[in-house]
């Protein structure tokens, strides 16, 4: 069994939308989950050193989205959601420095070189993004080990016996869900048939209530927060290709010329002048992404931009905007993304970036939709719209940093959401393609798609691209 088979497209709202950091869900956050649980069971064993292997995609661009680092972290216990973003940045020096790291509460010896180890060509059996943690006492006799997999939008899961076991899907604690359904389909079947919403299905199923909507305020406040700080920020994103950081400048372009008249295509009066900040929202956050700092997984940290860049065009430029608006578009693309999860994937590394930005876009569409009063045909057309429209599209990132093309693509994908959401509104609902089918053409596209476009960097803009 596939480990996409395996989920639900139940999966709840706060797997989908994971506080983490950046750059990568599939190399960063889920590799440091992967570590941390990893670590957890280190304890009281006579541990002297931990190895780790990357394999598949996760060696192939593991170094440019930063593995060793997220590595490093998971197995002193800290976690994507909680990590302090100086930690962070000082993780690989300090340990360089110290010559060992602490797991599971005793000092082991670690060599940043030696003891994570990157392999592009070995595949493990399950997945294309493998890690092997192995433990070794001071005589080098393996004491424990473990081998994981990074799905995508951080969810891991663990080689058990011969089995892959998903190991930190949110379990339900409130009872089995009321609505269930493992597809587009059968969500607006029990939407025509009980008279509700798809928000209001995917409440239901989620436990409703307080803590569904003060999580679903946590991931709007960050979303936020990180478009704020991005839009503050300046200088170049680490890695070395030398990008500079764009939306600050941007940002200070866009006030003046909201101050000032005209009738440009420049000028605040144009038409599509509201696209602009669209953009500048989706570059804020791609950008604090590719600089590691903290961001809201939706569905992959790639693809973070996305449903943020929507949400605060929803907010700002829609009258009668409200909170319940907002967390009626973040239930309702998290819903979707489930069912993309389920039946196709969201990692780079599996289908290629129709996988990333063409499910964030997919899910923005939904939501926003949604949160304008669409009904479920036209909330599930304009998912449908957004998603068909990516298919295809590969991951080729330059030099394996989630910077080029993934930032401005970021941009894209959020104004092709909002565009979609618009078709939809527009029409009555009925439409030729169903959502399923262009999910299910995404996979089938994605397993047809070479490799090299496939999250290694060995095609495309990748090679293409002369880095300088
Ligand atoms: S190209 Fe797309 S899938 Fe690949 S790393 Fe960038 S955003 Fe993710």
């Amino acid at each position: 069994m596939s480990i996409a088979a395996q989920l639900s497209s139940s999966t709840r709202t706060a797997d989908m939308f994971k506080i983490g950091i950046g750059p990568s869900s599939s190399h960063t956050v889920g590799p440091m989950r992967a570590a941390a649980l990893f670590a957890e069971r280190l304890d009281g064993l006579p541990v002297a050193r931990v190895t780790t292997r990357l394999c598949g995609s996760l060696g192939a661009t593991g170094r440019g989205h930063m593995t060793d680092r997220a590595v490093i972290l998971g197995l002193q216990g800290y976690l994507p959601q909680t990590v302090e973003s100086e930690v962070v940045a000082d993780a690989l020096r300090v340990t360089a420095d110290r010559g060992s790291i602490d797991v599971a509460g005793r000092e082991v010896r670690f060599d940043v070189d030696l003891d994570v180890v990157f392999e592009p060509r070995t595949l493990l059996p399950f997945h294309v993004n493998g890690m092997v943690f192995t433990a070794l006492d001071d005589a080098g006799s393996e004491v424990a080990r473990g081998t994981f997999y990074s799905t995508g939008g951080g969810f891991v899961s663990e080689e058990r016996d011969g089995e892959v076991v998903a190991v930190d899907a949110q379990p339900r604690d409130s009872g089995p869900e009321p609505y269930p359904y493992r597809n587009a389909a059968e969500l607006l079947e029990i939407c025509a048939q009980e008279g509700l919403s798809i928000s209001e299905v995917a409440r239901a199923n989620d436990g409703g209530g307080d803590a569904l909507d003060d999580y679903l305020d946590l991931v709007h406040r960050t979303m936020d927060e990180c478009i704020d700080a991005g839009c503050e920020a300046t200088g170049v994103l680490p890695g070395g290709l030398n990008v500079p950081r764009r939306a600050a400048a941007l940002r200070e372009r866009l006030m003046t010329r909201d101050h000032e008249s005209g009738s440009s295509w420049r000028s605040h009066n144009d038409p599509m002048a509201g696209i602009d900040w669209v953009n500048l929202y989706a570059l804020a956050v791609n950008e604090q992404n590719a600089a590691g700092q903290r961001v809201v997984t939706a569905p992959t940290n790639g693809a973070a931009g996305i449903i943020p860049a929507v949400l605060r065009y929803y907010e700002r430029f829609i009258p009668g905007a409200s909170r319940d608006g907002a967390r009626t578009y973040l239930v309702t693309a998290a819903a979707i993304g489930a069912v993309i999860k389920a039946n196709a994937s969201i990692a780079g590394a599996e289908v290629g970036c129709q996988g990333e930005v063409g499910s964030a876009s997919s899910m923005a569409a939904a939501g926003l939709a949604e949160a304008l009063g669409g009904t479920p045909l036209q909330v599930e057309n304009a998912a449908e719209i957004a998603m068909e429209h990516s298919l295809g599209l590969t991951c080729d990132p330059v030099a394996g940093l989630v910077q080029i093309p993934c930032i401005e693509r970021n941009a894209i994908g959020a104004v092709k959401a909002i565009n979609a959401a618009r078709m939809a509104l527009w029409g009555d609902g009925r439409h030729y393609v169903p959502l399923d089918t262009a999910i299910e053409t995404m996979r089938q596209t994605g397993h047809d798609m070479l490799t090299k476009y496939k999250e290694t960097s060995e095609g495309g803009l990748a090679v293409n691209v002369i880095e300088c």
